[in-house]
This record gives C-alpha cells, sequence and structure tokens, in this order.
C-alpha cells in the first residue's frame, strides 16, 4: 500500500473559473467527488477535473459552502500558516491604531485570506468570532496566533453568530484569555466607549463605521441631529463632539441604551448639550416625528441588514424606501441626511435608486454629495466582492423647496 492520499474534492468540468481567480467559495453543485472521506473542517486538496491543484482548502460537509480555500498554492496548513496569516493581518492595521483610537478589526475574514474568522480589538481585548468549520477546527491556533501578535491580555470568543448554524456549528461564547468581568473601555476618534465584548451585538461595537462617524461629526456644528437605529450611541458622540446643538437618539434595544447613556457619562466634555434617548421603534417614531412637524438639520440612518441575502432584496427595499421617505420628509432645507445599507443582499447601485425613490416620492430636491462605505480594517479583496457590505449616501437636501 502506498502513502496515504491527502482527502480531496475534485471540481466538475468547467467549474474552476472562481477558484482561479481567487475566490475562496467552493460551492457544493461544483463538486464532482470527495475523496479520503475528510470530516469537518478537516484540510482537502481542491482539484480541477483534469487533476491540476487549485487550492487548500478547509472541508465544510453541512454546508452550501462546501469548501473554503485557506490557500491557492500548496501549502502546509498548520498553527505556523496561521501564525503567518494572522501577523500579516495586525501588521497591516499597524497605522490605525494611535493615541485617539484604541480599537479597530484585526482580521477580517476572507478578505485576509481567513474565511470565516473575525478579529476585533478593543483596547487589551480581543473578540474572535469563528463562522465555518475551519474556522472552527484551527480555533485554538488561531487565538495563540492574535495574542502573539498583539500581546492583547484577553481573549472573549462570541461566536453566536446566525451563520454558524449554515455550517453545522452550535454557538459558543466566553472568555478564552485572562479576564473580562464585563464592559471594556477603548478610544475612537479621542472619546472613550465602554464596549459589552460579552453580550453586545456583533463583538460589541460596529468599527466598520469609524470613518463614517468621523466624517459625520464634522457636519454636525450646531445643528439638531437625528440618530435613529443609535446603538450605544456610536454617531450620537460623534454628532455631539461635533458641536449638534441637540440631538435625538433612537433604538428599541434597552442594553444599547443603557451602554450609550453609560457612553455619554464617560465623556465628561460632551455632557450639558440637550440629548435625549428614544427606545422605540424607528419606522413608529419617524412617522410620529413627521406628525408633530419636527425639523432636524442631520439625520443619520444606520438601520440593521434588511436584507441578509439578495432573496429578502423585495421587503428590504420597502424597508429602506420607507425610513428614507420619512428622513427626507423631516430634514430641514439645506440639511444633510446620513443614510446606510449593510445588506450584502443589496447593491450600493439598488441602493442609491432606492434612495432616489424616496426622495421623488418626498417631493424633496437631493443631491448625493459624498459617499461611504467601511473603513481600512474592514479590506475587500478585489477577488471576494461579497465582502462589500456597507454602502452609504451622504445626502443634502436643497434650501429652496420644490417649485
Ligand atoms: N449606528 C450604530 C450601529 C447601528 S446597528 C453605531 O454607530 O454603533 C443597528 C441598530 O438598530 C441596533 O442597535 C438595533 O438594536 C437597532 N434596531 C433594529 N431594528 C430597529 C427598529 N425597528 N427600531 C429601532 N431600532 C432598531
Amino acid at each position: 500500500m502506498g502513502p496515504a492520499r491527502a482527502p480531496a474534492v475534485a471540481l466538475k468540468a468547467g467549474r474552476d473559473k472562481s477558484l482561479r481567480e481567487r475566490h475562496p467559495w467552493i460551492y457544493s453543485g461544483a463538486i464532482e467527488r470527495v475523496e479520503g472521506d475528510p470530516g469537518p473542517g478537516d484540510t482537502v486538496e481542491v482539484r480541477s477535473h483534469d487533476g491540476a491543484l487549485l487550492a487548500v482548502a478547509a472541508f465544510s460537509p453541512a454546508s452550501q459552502i462546501r469548501a473554503r480555500a485557506w490557500s491557492f498554492a500548496p501549502e502546509a496548513i498548520d498553527a505556523a500558516f496561521f501564525a503567518q496569516r494572522v501577523r500579516a493581518a495586525v501588521e497591516a492595521r499597524a497605522g490605525m491604531l494611535d493615541e485617539r483610537h484604541t480599537a479597530c478589526r484585526l482580521v477580517h475574514g476572507e478578505s485576509d485570506g481567513l474565511p470565516g474568522v473575525v478579529a476585533d480589538r478593543y483596547g487589551d481585548t480581543i473578540v474572535v468570532q469563528f463562522s465555518s468549520a475551519g474556522a472552527e477546527r484551527w480555533r485554538e491556533a488561531i487565538v495563540d496566533a492574535l495574542v502573539a501578535a498583539t500581546g492583547a491580555a484577553n481573549v472573549v470568543e462570541r461566536s453566536d453568530a446566525e451563520v454558524r448554524r449554515l455550517e453545522g456549528l452550535a454557538p459558543r461564547t466566553g472568555v478564552l484569555r485572562g479576564s473580562v468581568p464585563g464592559p471594556v473601555t477603548m478610544l475612537e476618534d479621542g472619546l472613550a466607549w465602554r464596549v459589552d465584548v460579552l453580550a453586545g451585538q456583533k463583538t460589541g461595537f460596529y468599527l466598520d463605521q469609524r470613518d463614517n462617524r468621523h466624517c459625520v461629526r464634522a457636519l454636525c456644528a450646531d445643528r439638531d441631529v437625528l440618530n435613529a437605529f443609535c446603538y450605544t450611541g456610536g454617531f450620537t458622540l460623534a454628532a455631539l463632539a461635533g458641536g449638534a446643538r441637540s440631538v435625538v437618539s433612537i433604538d428599541s434595544s434597552a442594553d444599547a441604551l443603557a451602554l450609550a447613556r453609560e457612553n455619554l457619562a464617560v465623556n465628561p466634555d460632551l455632557r450639558g448639550r440637550s440629548c435625549e434617548w428614544r427606545e422605540t421603534d424607528v419606522f413608529a417614531e419617524l412617522r410620529e416625528l413627521r406628525n408633530r412637524g419636527a425639523g432636524f438639520g442631520v439625520i443619520v440612518l444606520d438601520p440593521p441588514k434588511f436584507a441578509p441575502t439578495a432573496a429578502h432584496a423585495a421587503k428590504a427595499a420597502r424597508a429602506y424606501k420607507d425610513i428614507n421617505l420619512l428622513a427626507l420628509k423631516l430634514l430641514s432645507p439645506g440639511g444633510l441626511l446620513a443614510t446606510f445599507s449593510c445588506s450584502g443582499g443589496m447593491s450600493a447601485e439598488l441602493f442609491q435608486k432606492i434612495v432616489a425613490g424616496a426622495a421623488q416620492d418626498a417631493k424633496a430636491d437631493a443631491a448625493i454629495v459624498g459617499r461611504f462605505c467601511a473603513g481600512a480594517d474592514h479590506p475587500v479583496a478585489l477577488a471576494f466582492p461579497e465582502g462589500d457590505y456597507l454602502k452609504g449616501l451622504l445626502i443634502r437636501k436643497a434650501r429652496d423647496a420644490r417649485g
């Protein structure tokens, strides 16, 4: 008997194009046969129909994405491999942490060559999220690599994202290294923030909006601001720091608003200006504000993913149109709307069409004066356009009412 062959996946004829273009996902429908009986997370060689090695990948028997490429070269997938990938990702963020910023994303999944791995740094604490069978298999090596590359004292696992179910993985959360008794503190844009890494949404904070909060901050001087879907007060504190006259913030989550209040409290310089938190549904509250004839100089709309996949696009489109229409009505002449979509299932083009339709229906003359995306710590590999989920528009409403 010869040496045991490595487990392998052979693709159907003509199904190797995306892998040759370095897109890391291998769908079950592209696979002709699986050899060597690999289990969840096992490393498999991926071969074209005519036997050429295209990638080494993590096998995931439960998922439609049956394998995710670790590498497009015949490399050994071991602890040293993860140490190298993690180090490269951390080094790429070196310029993003400074005396005003102690938080950023360190590993952004596929776009950092680590499918299914997310790691966010908040000061001395790293929060990791493993959402694929391959990431799960190598979690210890990845955590060791993160600690080695950063010297962080604490690591928290937040592998409780819905997508894990598609990989046949149960949720898992907990403190993996050090000690994290409750919310941690970090700095963004010179402001202090309390982040609930143990139970907050995602890994605790929406780091992808960092540059956009900075941008909005510069627009708010002496304006009355409405921050819809405020979570723990990200855009609210940015607006106050930018000199807003007043801020009304809306979110349906009591936990998020409790931390938002705490965030205001730990930034004493921001106190004293009018800042109101409303725990309610944004859709209903925007209608209520409109019925009362309220007006705002700056409005931020940063809703949750209404369209996680393209299949939800139609329903999501109605929701986006609804809130944008109401916001455009609530905007004072000359006012600014920063409106976002973090739905992977909605393209930037479609989002712009929806906002244009909302302006039509609101009878508002408005123009795009800026565009938003996630910051540089959330890179989008050109071979992986799925990573480009966050888009936003800065809209200015005309000073003169439509004639
Ligand atoms: N802008 C925030 C992140 C927003 S995340 C930041 O910079 O940190 C989206 C938020 O919308 C979550 O906090 C969630 O609790 C809230 N949310 C979701 N649906 C809602 C609804 N219908 N009404 C009010 N809040 C909602």
